[in-house]
C-alpha cells in the first residue's frame, strides 16, 4: 500500500485546511517537550507569527535513559492542545505505547511515531486504526525497505495519513548527532506517494545547521519540515536546546524558505 506501484499519484492530507504532501511547504515548530502551559502558549504564538502551521512539543518522551525528564504526559497534551486552538495551529505530538494512542488521538491532530519506535509493530498496528494522521520517522538504522515497511502496517491497518519523516540515520561520524540523509527524500518519493518530511534538528543535532539542511531539504522536495524552536533552549527541559532554533532564527528561515517553496 505504500508503493507507488500501487497507488501512483501523490498522497496528500488534508487536516483543517492545511495539506501536507501537495504543493505547499507545511512547517511544524516547536519545543522538543511541553514544559508548561506558557512554555508552549509563548511558542505557539511565535510559530504562527512566523507563518508556520502545527505546533510540536512532546508530552511523552523517549529518553535514551531512564533517569531523564520523561515528559509531563495528559497534562502536556492538554496544554498543547490549547495553544494549538488559540493560535490556530494544528498540533503532533509523540505516542510511544499502544496504550496512549487513544488519548494521544483524542488531544492531537496528528501522531508522531519517533525513531525508536519505528518498528514498534503493536504501536503501528494500533495506529492503522486511530482516525488520526500520523508522522512515522525513520529508525536511525532503517533502511528505506524496512522504513517502508513499518508504514506499510499503519497503512494496511486501514490509515491512509502516513508521513514518512527522515530524522537522520547513525554513521561513523560523531561531530553531528545522526547524518541527515537527504537522498531519502527523492528516493521516498520515488518509492511511495506519501508525503515526505525532513527533520533537521534531529537530524543533525546542531543548531547552526538546522537552517541550511532546512533549505536543502527543500532544494530536494520535501513535503513539509519540523523544527525544534524554544525561547530558552539552554534551560529546555531534554538535551535538545543545543538543536533548538531560538525564535528569531526561526522566524528568518521561514522568511527565506518562502522564496524556495510556497508556505500556505
Ligand atoms: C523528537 O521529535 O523530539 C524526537 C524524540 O525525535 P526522534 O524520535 O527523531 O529522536
Ligand atoms: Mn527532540
Amino acid at each position: 500500500l505504500a508503493s507507488r506501484d500501487f497507488h501512483p499519484e501523490n498522497t496528500v492530507i488534508n487536516i483543517n485546511g492545511v495539506s501536507i504532501g501537495g504543493d505547499e511547504l507545511v512547517v511544524m515548530g516547536g519545543p522538543c517537550a511541553v514544559e508548561s502551559a506558557s512554555q508552549i502558549d509563548e511558542i505557539a504564538a511565535l510559530v504562527k507569527a512566523a507563518g508556520g502551521q502545527v505546533l510540536r512539543g512532546g508530552a511523552f518522551k523517549p529518553r535514551t535513559g531512564p533517569y531523564s525528564f520523561q515528559g509531563i504526559g495528559v497534562e502536556g497534551l492538554i496544554m498543547m492542545a490549547e495553544a494549538g486552538k488559540k493560535h490556530g495551529l494544528l498540533t503532533i505530538t509523540e505516542v510511544m505505547t499502544p496504550e496512549y494512542v487513544d488519548i494521544c488521538a483524542e488531544y492531537a491532530d496528528i501522531l508522531q511515531v519517533g525513531t525508536r519506535n519505528m518498528q514498534n509493530f503493536d504501536l503501528l498496528r494500533k495506529l492503522g486504526t486511530c482516525g488520526k494522521p500520523v508522522l512515522l520517522k525513520r529508525g536511525f538504522s532503517a533502511t528505506y525497505d524496512e522504513f517502508l515497511n513499518a508504514a506499510e502496517y499503519i497503512l494496511a491497518g486501514g490509515n491512509p495519513n502516513v508521513m514518512l519523516c527522515e530524522r537522520g540515520i547513525r554513521t561513523f561520524e560523531t561531530y553531528t548527532r545522526n547524518t541527515l540523509d537527504l537522498a531519502a527524500i527523492p528516493v521516498l518519493q520515488e518509492l511511495s506517494h506519501l508525503p515526505v518530511i525532513s527533520d533537521p534538528s534531529h537530524g543533525t543535532g546542531r543548531r547552526e545547521l538546522v537552517e541550511p539542511m532546512a533549505k536543502a531539504s527543500v532544494a530536494a522536495g520535501a513535503s513539509g519540515l519540523i523544527i525544534e524552536m524554544h525561547t530558552d533552549p539552554d534551560n529546555s527541559m531534554t538535551g535538545d536546546g543545543v538543536q533548538s532554533l531560538f525564535p528569531d532564527q526561526f522566524a528568518h528561515l521561514l522568511k527565506d524558505l518562502e522564496k524556495l517553496a510556497p508556505i500556505v
